[in-house]
């Protein structure tokens, strides 16, 4: 009998992060070797734990979580998701703009499906994180990317990301801070790019999941603030700010001129009636989780474990003849190089899979991240430092063959 033919569509679609490379770890694990996983940002598998006060808020609201909530989600979560965009100088926000999803995952996919047509051409970061991509794909869209390079301390070049707007252009696509490469955007930057979504009436997407986990004070600017009356949807969530990646729990915000925006909030809100709400339980603990002080910061700031692992990475770097990376301001991840001028024949994907084979190491190669041809590889940031600096030994010895192979 013949094979059940999966949708055509998915061949266009890659997700490394959990692809071919991490199940051939899986593979060896189950075989008995033990590997460092550096592929993926989820902090409880690496020790770090929900702050407790998320968790009690679950607990003493699990009786009132038993039916299907609002589709939007809970009204006193959006109250407190509206009251920090607020906060943040966002306009026109209001919690019937405001859309809880489970995780911000579910919310890329609706955010595009919701505006799409097929052949509509979105505006993508390379790299990117691949579900922006894949999301785009599957709702019929074509990714149009704009490059950010390590020579420009991968920051976007905004007339690069004018020239590639046509008639058929719908949204552009911020990632900020960004995964993976690290970068904060500065103001001035985001005002040119509001300027031109602005003058080709382009709705603007940030998936700013990452926006409280910041090195060395580097400074956040979230982009609604910057849009004022430009379309904007603002996406945030529970998984990393809060180390909650399990709960499955992000959100939308949708702000600027409710003229503009009024018939693609009634589609988001017909989207997300289909599929009837997001898990209620955890939505619980977006409350305290907002209005709370901010727990990353302990983890951030100088002596923090992130701040500690980001230093090895550094230095790993720095010790390495091969690498050199842009130092990371914000989120969980480095995205080091290997320098043309040491190795002038580089394969990210061979690389990685030598890496995982020799040396037990899993990471996620740069092209992963619809970056054709990359120099990059991308670890997370999570593992204890000492654990880091391991690593970079263990890369150094698979470089160090390659380049005397
Ligand atoms: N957006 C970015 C940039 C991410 O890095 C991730 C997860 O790694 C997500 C979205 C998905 O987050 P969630 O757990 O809320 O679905």
């Amino acid at each position: 009998m013949a094979p059940i033919k999966p949708s055509a569509h998915l061949a266009e679609v890659r997700y490394e992060i959990r692809g071919a490379l991490t199940r051939r770890a899986r593979e060896l694990e189950a075989a008995g070797q033990p590997i460092i996983k550096l592929n993926i940002g989820n902090p409880a598998r690496y020790g770090f734990t929900v702050p407790d006060h998320l968790r009690e808020a679950i607990a003493a609201h699990l009786h009132e979580s038993e039916a299907y909530g609002h589709e939007q989600g809970l009204e006193e979560a959006r109250e407190a998701i509206a009251a920090q965009q607020r906060a943040r100088g966002a306009q026109h926000v209001e919690v019937e703009r405001i859309f809880i999803g489970n995780g911000v995952s579910e919310l890329i996919d609706l955010s595009l499906r919701a505006l799409l047509q097929q052949g509509d051409e979105v505006l993508l970061p390379s790299p990117d994180y691949p579900l922006w991509s894949a999301a785009t794909i599957l709702n019929g869209g074509v990714p149009r990317y704009y490059r950010c390079l390590a020579e420009h301390r991968h920051m976007p070049d905004p007339e690069e990301i004018e020239a590639l707007i046509t008639p058929r252009t719908r949204a552009l696509v911020l990632i900020n801070p960004n995964n993976p490469t690290g970068a904060v955007y500065p103001r001035a930057l985001l005002e040119q790019i509001v300027e031109i979504a602005a003058r080709h009436r382009l709705l603007l997407l940030c998936d700013e999941i990452y926006d409280e986990i910041l090195y060395d004070n580097t400074p956040f600017q979230p982009l609604a603030e910057v849009a004022g009356s430009v379309p904007c949807v603002s996406f945030g969530g529970l998984s990393k700010v809060h180390r909650a990646c399990g709960y499955r729990v992000g959100w939308l915000s949708l702000s600027g001129d409710p003229m503009r925006t009024h018939d693609y909030r009634d589609a988001l809100q017909l989207l997300a009636a289909l599929r009837l709400c997001a898990n209620v339980t955890a939505q619980w603990a977006v409350i305290p989780a907002l209005k709370d002080t901010p727990t990353i910061t302990a983890l951030t700031a100088p002596g923090g474990r992130l701040h500690t692992a980001r230093k090895a990475v550094v230095e790993g770097v720095a010790a390495s003849k091969y690498l050199d990376l842009v130092t990371p301001g914000g989120a969980l991840y480095a995205f080091p190089r290997i320098r043309s001028d040491r190795m002038a024949n580089f394969n990210d994907d061979a690389f990685a899979l030598r890496l995982l084979e020799e040396e037990s190491v899993l990471v996620v190669p740069g092209s992963s991240f619809n970056v054709p041809n990359s120099r990059h590889l991308r670890l997370t940031l999570l593992p204890q430092p000492a654990q880091l600096s391991e690593v970079f030994v263990r890369m150094e010895r698979v470089l160090e063959r390659m380049a005397t192979e």
